[in-house]
């Protein structure tokens, strides 16, 4: 079957170039992948990063094109879209700089002559990803995952088939051998299948919490380790030390942030009454700034929604939750014209029955809650299905520790919005998912971990790190 996308920032048709993987098709993916595995798990760290730095360079050579090519994809800015590319290129360099020394041998002290933990590569892992960041969430898995000597099968979004086997062709044109990372172009329906084979070693998702719970339960059914990063309705906090302007304007740009469809964008806003009012009115004066528009052309700050369906979805959100009661002070429609516009919106006083109370609001939808005091403040923040980042804003430094401890969220920003960084680990606890990628924590979590001991005095450092 060809597939069949739209670009949306027009509405229309992009020209096919691929056709869905049939059945045969897979099977000589996974076979390749297999085989590819045999061959790739014996390379030096010193290959595999040599690799990882060419294909850094790829993208840095070839940002502009990517980035074109992802804003018209999917609809990101130009500008973050060449940001994500070179974002990817520092995701590879940082595994090729430490992978060795992430997975070196680690010695422990028993009985023996020698003992000591290995951390060896599983094999094919498949890694099943949302198409807000098309790039960076591949890269995120795959640079680990390469570095460790497992090899890769994406299947991507159906809405981004293009940047799927673009970033299959950098890894190829890297030098990574045929098979050390493939995509397959198939719907999630064939997901379950994958899975099942025996071949396929582990799964990670990056998605939807319900996506998140059906390849869990899959892999579960057949004893599979995955690692989720799903969901989530960041809570952004503003207390009464804050540097209210510096705090709206980081508001705002937290929440438009991808067009608002980031899982770490800011989503529910929740402040201190004692600065609500003056929060409130410096929040809607930055949100009716943001330049909505056509994601190529410079000083665009909110492109349109990925699909029909996103537009949909936060169109019937915003409205049922104002049915419920909840007040719009700025936005709260589409914008006509082809595309999927959403004009930046600011829902207040929103009730628990509403929709967007619990709900991930996935558009440029800022959800604004008062809060008596700190007490109130956090569990309003903790009152959610989610638990992937939070941000809190205060000038003191017990109440940010205090924030720290208490806030249910993989992380915790203060003064700052939530970003991914390579150093450290990401992701989210609740609904949000489990398991952890970037820095150590996730090249970890696709390793078997073998524990050796030796009667004898034998070899015992790993060959690459003597
Ligand atoms: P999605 O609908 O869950 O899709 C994500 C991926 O899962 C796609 O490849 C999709 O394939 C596949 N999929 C969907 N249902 C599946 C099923 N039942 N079994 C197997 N695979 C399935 O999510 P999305 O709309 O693309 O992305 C938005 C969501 O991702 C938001 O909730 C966002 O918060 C979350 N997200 C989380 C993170 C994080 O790191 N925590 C990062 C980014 C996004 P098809 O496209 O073919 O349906």
């Amino acid at each position: 079957m060809p597939i069949t996308t739209i670009n949306p920032t027009t509405g229309e048709e992009m020209p096919t170039e691929w056709e869905t993987l049939t059945a045969a098709g897979i099977e000589r993916k996974l076979a390749k992948a297999d085989e590819a595995f045999r061959a790739h798990r014996r390379t030096s760290f010193a290959e595999r990063a040599e690799k990882m730095r060419a294909a850094a360079g790829i993208l840095e050579r070839e940002k502009e094109r990517l980035g074109r090519m992802m804003a018209t994809e999917m609809g990101k800015t130009l500008k973050s879209a060449i940001a994500e590319a070179e974002k990817c290129a520092w995701g590879c360099r940082y595994y090729a700089d430490h992978a060795e020394r992430f997975l070196a041998d680690e010695p422990v002290e028993t009985q023996a002559a020698r003992s000591y933990v290995r951390y060896l590569p599983i094999g094919p892992v498949l890694a099943v990803m949302p198409w807000n960041f098309p790039f960076w969430q591949v890269f995120r898995f795959a640079a680990p995952a390469l570095m460790a000597g497992n090899v890769g099968l994406l299947k991507h979004a159906s809405n981004v088939p293009r940047s799927a086997m673009e970033i299959e062709d950098i890894f190829r044109r890297a030098g990574f051998a045929e098979g050390v990372f493939q995509t397959l172009l198939v719907g999630s329906g064939a997901v379950a299948g994958i899975i099942d084979d025996p071949r396929v070693k582990a799964a990670t998702l990056t998605g939807s919490t319900p996506a998140g719970a059906s390849v869990a339960e899959r892999a579960g059914r057949n004893l599979k380790k995955t690692v989720l990063e799903l969901g989530g309705s960041d809570p952004f906090i503003v207390l009464p030390s804050a540097d209210l302007d510096s705090a709206a304007v980081t508001a705002a740009r937290a929440r438009c942030i991808n067009n608002g469809q980031s899982c770490i964008a800011a989503k529910r806003f929740i402040v201190h009454a004692e600065v609500y009012d003056a929060f409130a009115e410096r929040f809607v004066r930055a949100m009716e700034a943001q330049a909505v528009g056509d994601p190529l052309r410079d000083g665009t700050d909110v492109g349109p929604l990925a699909m029909e369906q996103t537009l949909e979805d936060a169109e019937r959100q915003v409205r049922d939750s104002v049915a419920a009661g909840a007040k719009v002070l700025t936005g709260g429609e589409r914008i006509g014209g082809p595309g999927y516009f959403y004009r930046p919106t600011i829902l207040a006083e929103i009730p628990e029955s509403a929709p967007a109370y619990r709900e991930e609001v996935f558009a440029p939808v800022a959800l604004l809650f008062r809060a008596d005091d700190a007490d109130h403040a956090i569990a309003l923040a903790n009152d959610s299905d989610f638990g992937l980042g939070s941000s809190v804003w205060t000038r003191d430094p017990d109440e940010a520790r205090r924030f720290v401890d208490e806030l249910e969220a993989g992380m915790t920003y203060v003064n700052a919005m939530v970003a991914s960084d390579p150093r450290l680990p990401f992701g989210g606890v609740k609904q949000s998912g489990y398991g952890r990628e970037l820095s150590h924590n996730g090249i970890h979590e696709f390793v078997n971990i073998k524990s050796v001991w030796m009667e004898d005095e034998g070899p015992g450092v790993h060959p690459e790190s003597e």
